[in-house]
């Protein structure tokens, strides 16, 4: 049997539901299809912070000397599994190339005013019957420092992001104890940016799975997308491993999987997936308010209705959900300052969860049509490549791609974040 719609969209993560959600919403029929059940990965175990905060994109000068520092140390939050991977190489050669001060000053308006405006249609979708105590708590992010290169760097933020007008406090040790007293970790001081937020990914993502099926959206799960059948430049069908989909529009929004998905099609779009970890801890004295980030260790700590999500590393290690036992130490010490009782064995520590982050070499999501590419057809659009930043460039993602589809007007300048601008 043949299924029908007018966009087929292919994966059920925070950005192909926020896709589904802007599309249907202008009547268009939808069906999503997902390899796997749409309840675990990236967009269910991310640490849920929505930050316009983070407006330097992870390719910056210096980046490169920091991760070759943390190689050596097993422990430490950067790791690259060495291997023969021409598509890995590639990603390297092309990262490399964006560590420049330009890639910043081109990347931070971009990030800030997705951010921003992600953050806008996460209130509006939060408002929703059907949303109520998912959306977003604005309670700000807390960068701790503990070191002068820490003190450094955040300094360094808080002046980037107030350039950018954006607000950041520069906070000493007590002032970050009177606003966060449930704060266990080492510091000597923080910034407090107060427009970030934070959530329940995977609350939020079952809410919105529930909130497109109530529109009329399908959803096609355990259904793996394996090609696409073309009529000159377009697709007409995409071939799944049970059956084919007609499809007039085709957005593909398979995560870290973006990338060989698009070279199905000839396009070579450079990917690769960054793995992290979070490990959740019940928190019923809802002992924390507002989410923390240890700028020397990389874990976030985020309280999340009556829980405590710890989260941090990122290697890229391939499609490897395997977890390293070594590197999770880190994350397992600052649990063990927080919950006594994790730390005497006398309650076990949670397990942990991996993901993959979708990053594209210059730390800006893809989002846009494939037909600029030589071989690129006419009727498939790609949204990925958001990197760390996917929870909160969801809604944003999700509402241009319905703009692109409908050939309506964006109020961003699209060539910056287009797929062209790897062709
Ligand atoms: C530990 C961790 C912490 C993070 N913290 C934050 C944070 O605080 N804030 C933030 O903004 N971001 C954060 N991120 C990043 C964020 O989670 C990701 O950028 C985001 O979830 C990516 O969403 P996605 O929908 O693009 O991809 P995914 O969630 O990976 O979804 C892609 C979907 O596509 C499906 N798929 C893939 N290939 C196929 C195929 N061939 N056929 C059918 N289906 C397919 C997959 O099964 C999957 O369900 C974090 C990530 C991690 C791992």
């Amino acid at each position: 049997m043949e299924g029908k719609a007018d966009v087929i969209i292919v994966g059920g993560g925070i950005v192909g539901l926020c896709c589904a959600y802007y599309v249907a919403l202008r009547g268009a029929s939808v069906t999503i299809l997902d390899k796997g059940a749409m309840d675990s990965g990236a967009s269910h175990v991310n640490a849920g912070f929505l930050v316009p905060s983070h407006i330097e994109p992870m390719a910056a000068p210096g980046v490169i000397a920091q991760g070759l520092k943390w190689l050596s140390d097993p422990e430490s939050p950067f790791y690259i599994k060495p291997r023969f991977d021409l598509d890995l190489t590639t990603w390297l050669w092309g990262f490399k190339a964006a560590c420049t001060r330009e890639n910043v000053t081109r990347a931070v308006p971009i990030l800030r005013d997705l951010a921003l405006a992600s953050l806008d249609l996460y209130d509006e979708i939060s408002a929703l019957p059907g949303f109520e105590n998912a959306g977003p708590a604005q309670n700000g992010l807390l960068m701790l420092h503990d070191s002068d290169d820490g003190k450094r760097h955040n300094l360094e933020l808080a002046d980037v992001a107030t350039a950018a007008d954006l607000d950041a406090r520069i906070l000493s040790r007590d002032e970050t104890l009177d606003l966060e007293p449930g704060i266990k970790s080492a510091l000597t001081g923080s910034v407090f940016f107060s427009q970030d937020a934070s959530l329940d990914p995977g609350y939020f993502v079952t809410r919105l799975q529930e909130k497109v099926l109530s529109m009329g959206v399908r959803f096609a799960r355990h259904t793996e997308v394996i090609g696409f059948r073309r009529a000159g430049r377009s697709v007409t069908h995409v071939q799944t491993d049970s059956e084919d989909f007609r499809a007039d529009h085709v957005v593909i929004a398979a995560g870290s999987w973006s990338g060989r998905l698009a070279k199905k099609l000839g396009v070579k779009i450079p990917l690769q997936p960054a793995t992290g970890y979070s490990v959740t801890v019940d928190d019923p004295k809802r002992s924390m308010r507002i989410p923390i980030i240890l700028t020397e260790k990389k874990i976030t700590i985020g309280p999340m209705r009556g829980k405590i999500r710890f989260a941090g590393t990122l290697t890229l290690v391939g499609f490897d959900t395997k977890i390293d036992p070594v590197r999770l130490r880190p994350i397992h010490r600052q649990i063990e300052m927080y919950f006594e009782d994790i730390k005497s064995g006398s309650q076990p520590m949670p397990e942990a969860q991996s993901g993959f982050r979708p990053c594209s070499t210059d730390g800006l999501p893809i989002i846009g049509r494939l037909d600029g590419a030589e071989a690129g057809p006419s009727n498939v659009l790609i949204a990925t490549g958001h990197g760390m930043l996917g929870f909160t460039q969801g809604p944003i993602t999700g509402k241009t791609i319905a703009d692109m589809i409908t050939g309506s007007s964006t109020p961003f300048d699209l060539h910056e974040i287009s797929p062209a601008r790897f062709f």
